[in-house]
C-alpha cells in the first residue's frame, strides 16, 4: 500500500524512542488516532489485594497501518503529536477480523 504520510514511523520522518508497549485498540473513531488500552495490576496494601486496571493511551495511526478497534498492536513513544498524543502505532500483532 502506498504511504505518503510524513508522520508515519516507517515511511515518513517520525522518529520513535523509548519503550514499546503492547495493547488493544478500543476506539478508532477519531481521524488517524486510536485509543489503546493496556491492563495492569496494582497492589492495594490496605486490603492486601491486587486489582486490575486499564491504562488508555492515545496513539497516532498511520495510513499504512490502519489499526481498527479490537486489533492487538505495538505502540512506541515519539515526540508529542498533540495535546494527548505522544505515541504511534508501529505494528499490528493480531487483526480483530481475521479473513
Ligand atoms: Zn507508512
Amino acid at each position: 500500500m502506498e504511504c505518503n504520510d510524513p508522520k508515519c514511523p516507517i515511511h515518513g520522518n517520525l522518529k520513535t524512542h523509548g519503550s514499546e508497549l503492547e495493547g488493544v485498540v478500543v476506539s478508532d473513531r477519531a481521524a488517524k488516532t486510536v485509543i489503546v488500552e493496556r491492563p495492569y495490576t496494582t497492589f492495594l496494601g490496605k486490603y492486601e489485594r491486587s486489582l486490575r486496571k486499564n491504562s488508555r493511551i492515545a496513539a497516532y495511526n498511520p495510513q499504512c497501518i490502519g489499526a481498527k478497534t479490537g486489533d492487538r498492536v505495538i505502540i512506541a513513544g515519539t515526540r508529542k503529536l498533540s495535546k494527548t498524543k505522544s505515541f504511534v502505532v508501529t505494528k499490528i500483532l493480531e487483526r480483530a477480523d481475521k479473513e
